[in-house]
């Protein structure tokens, strides 16, 4: 994300909320009933959440991006909770399927029919451009093992750098996922977090990328 971009792709406020929304609905464990007073306090169950999501997937749909104010925001909603970490990951496996999605990748990519490193290749150039295209995010599929580097970003925005970077960890690996059949793990190196000036992923996949 560039400082200088004001605005952010609406899929990922609604990724934010919809994760919020999922991890507040309860499993359906046979004690809703005794839980039902509880649930009702729920954020990510409340009709204001229902139809800020309904607003952002109208927006996505319709390529309207909202302030980065707004999206600061609700990336800040997520930090205070006491599950950040669990709702950031869902939150960014999402933005990627959306981006996925919005671009027409995911159900076309020939998945176990081109040979195993033209499709790793391939689809990460298809992930890098899915990222910068939707997400504003430079996924550098260059050379070896993809990497991204990030000066500032909606966890540092938000004031939740290390525990938002959750976010960027899933969002990463599930578009390298969905577009090149990647299985591994964004492996976070360097983290605002930790008092470095950037933070800095590389992708690691079981068994090594080549
Ligand atoms: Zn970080």
């Amino acid at each position: 994300m560039t400082p200088s971009v004001a605005t952010v792709h609406s899929l990922i406020p609604l990724s934010l909320l919809e994760a919020i929304r999922n991890l507040d609905t309860p499993l359906d464990d046979g004690l809703n009933e005794l839980a039902n007073e509880t649930v009702s306090k729920r954020l990510g169950l409340s009709a204001t959440v229902g139809q800020q999501i309904e607003r952002y997937r109208d927006d996505a749909l319709r390529k309207l991006p909202v302030s980065l104010d707004e999206a600061v925001s609700v990336f800040r909603l997520v930090g205070r909770r006491p599950d950040a970490t669990l709702v950031y990951s869902d939150a960014g496996r999402r933005a990627a399927r959306h981006a996925a999605q919005a671009a027409g990748i995911g159900t076309k990519v020939l998945l176990g029919v081109t040979p195993r490193p033209f499709r790793r290749r391939f689809g990460a150039r298809t992930a890098s451009q899915v990222a910068r295209r939707l997400l504003a995010l430079d996924l550098d599929v260059s050379r070896g093992a993809p990497r991204v580097r990030l000066g500032e970003s909606l966890a540092t925005l938000a004031g939740f750098p290390g525990t938002g970077c959750y976010f960027y960890s899933a969002v990463f690996a599930e578009l390298l996922r969905v577009a090149s059949g990647f299985e591994g793990a964004m492996v976070h190196e360097r983290c605002h977090a930790k008092g470095d000036d950037h933070c800095f992923w590389r992708a690691a996949e079981a068994g090594g990328y080549e």
